[in-house]
């Protein structure tokens, strides 16, 4: 079978295009990661799931990969989302309510990156090959900023330095917010008491440095004491670690703009070349239908979904909340249900049953013929196809499900050559949508050495299996309810004693 092509809807063009990476079967791209003032909730995931799964379809057809996606720790405006520069840094009014966590707020920025990565390994998400910081791109940022003044699109203020949008014609051609409709949005807004510097030339242009002697992060520069806008630390760190054209960005659909718009406004002034060919965006989600917000209790952190019932988190295991996740296509509104939540957990548990059958399959070796490998070799087709066609998840899980489904059926009758097909094509379906297994190679281990939790449990079980011995059920007893309240279910068998944290959701 020949592959069809890979297509991605491009926002810039408003159509699905065909993935032309400039060096063939080469793909480089940029993903816009979070700000990290606070844990990220499971929207922001959505969006790097994107990300991630661009990085998965691309090596699936064999192609290289680079993957870079940032960290923000400095200059994300509270008002940045809808006017440029105005508004409390995130970072500085997260340590000012966090109060006495934090030491300062680099303490509070590493603590919630490490959040992050954390998170995202436990959601399966690829690693990308850089994760650069924006507080550690200083000096390009501060070139980039001379080079556009040196270049006539920037000029300084009291305040700062700005982006001149009028310089720069093509503004708004990605978001089709152009720089006339803002005349009249601009005396709104300067209407309203919006913080906005006098000396701007039009109420579009953007901030590449604020001075500010008193900001808790500050860098010198030629402009003195101050920090860098958030738009600049991307196009720059794309440029750093990719190329001053690139193959793809990719982010949320809320920074179309002004984000993503003046990342491509920067980078363009400086270059004097398209940026980014394909730009792909990650539709909103909700939460039961309605809008996530931190004043209802409807805001879900990653955090709060998978730590484990006796830390206060919700136990659900993070591959069903990757399946989750991955139960709508990207591009369309996501509706984020409890009931979807757990329809995913039993596939997961499904999976993992079918997975150890195949692998005691394997182990057993029985005799007989491959009776599965060209059926599941269909559903991959089928999976891969899918993914192909502008990541249409919904339908690579449907032919995963069936397959795992036919698997569960066949039980333990499968033949070690079927055994064979049938493990083969779990790791080729783990690869490409990362369901199957967590992406340690040995999962028990790590949770053994890195998790307190597990240490705990393991110290009771050892103590239940003593007072069994001792034949003092009273007390072996006491203990399996002990870690039933903690959520973990225990499962005795000739074998011995294995654990799970228990599904409740
Ligand atoms: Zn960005």
């Amino acid at each position: 079978m020949s592959t069809p092509s890979f297509r991605l809807y491009n926002t810039l063009t408003g159509q699905p295009d065909v993935v032309e990476p400039a060096e063939p079967r080469h793909l480089r791209f940029y993903a816009c990661g979070p700000t990290v003032y606070s844990y990220a909730h499971i929207g922001n995931f959505r969006s790097f799931i994107t990300a991630d799964l661009i990085a998965r379809t691309a090596q699936a057809i064999g192609w290289d990969t680079t993957f870079v996606s940032n960290i923000t720790d400095v200059g994300h405006l509270t008002e940045d989302d809808v006017a440029d520069a105005t508004g409390e840094d995130k970072m500085a009014k997260a340590l000012r309510k966090e109060g006495q966590r934090f030491a300062n707020v680099w303490d509070l920025a590493r603590y919630f990156s490490d959040a992050l990565i954390d998170d995202w390994h436990a959601l399966n998400l690829v690693e990308p090959d850089v994760r650069p910081r924006a507080t550690e791109h200083m000096q390009q940022q501060i070139l980039a900023v001379q080079a556009l003044q040196e270049k006539g699109f920037a000029y300084e203020t009291k305040k700062g330095v700005y982006f001149s949008v009028e310089k720069f014609p093509e503004y708004g051609k990605l978001s089709g917010n152009t720089a006339e409709e803002a005349l009249v949005e601009g005396a709104a807004a300067q209407s309203r008491d919006t913080v906005q510097d006098p000396e701007k030339r039009h109420p579009r242009d953007f901030a590449l440095w604020k001075k500010d002697e008193k900001h808790l992060m500050q860098w010198h520069s030629p402009w003195g004491w101050g920090f860098p806008g958030w738009h600049i630390e991307c196009s720059v760190m794309a440029m750093e670690y990719i190329g001053e054209q690139i193959d793809l960005h990719a982010g949320g659909e809320d920074l179309i703009f002004p984000h993503h718009e003046c990342e491509i406004a920067q980078a363009e002034s400086i270059t004097g070349k398209p940026f980014a060919k394909l730009w792909v965006h990650t539709r909103f989600l909700q939460v039961e239908g309605e809008k996530m917000s931190k004043s209802k209790d409807n805001f879900l952190t990653v955090r709060d979904l998978i730590a484990p019932e006796a830390v206060g988190g919700r136990g659900i295991p993070p591959l069903a909340l990757r399946m989750t996740l991955l139960s709508g296509q990207y591009r369309k509104p996501f509706n984020f249900t409890f009931d979807k939540l757990r329809d995913s957990a039993r596939h997961i548990q499904r999976i993992e049953t079918v997975d150890q059958l195949v692998q005691q399959a394997l182990a057993e070796d029985a005799p007989g013929d491959d009776f599965v490998g060209e059926r599941l070799g269909e559903l991959y087709d089928r999976a891969l196809g899918a993914m192909l066609d502008d990541l249409n998840t919904p339908e690579a899980l449907a032919a995963t499900i069936e397959g795992v489904k036919m698997l569960q059926g066949i039980g333990s009758n499968l033949s070690g050559a079927a055994a064979t097909s049938a493990s083969e094509w779990l790791d080729k379906i783990n690869q490409l949508l990362g369901i199957i297994r967590p992406q340690t190679e040995d999962a028990d281990a790590s949770k053994d050495e890195t998790d307190p939790l597990a240490e705990k449990v393991e110290g009771l079980l050892e103590k239940r299996a003593q007072a069994r011995k001792n034949k003092d059920f009273e007390r072996a007893d006491a203990i399996r309810d002990e870690l039933d309240e903690m959520g973990i279910e225990v499962m005795d068998s000739p074998e011995g004693t294995t654990w799970r944290r228990k599904v409740s959701v």
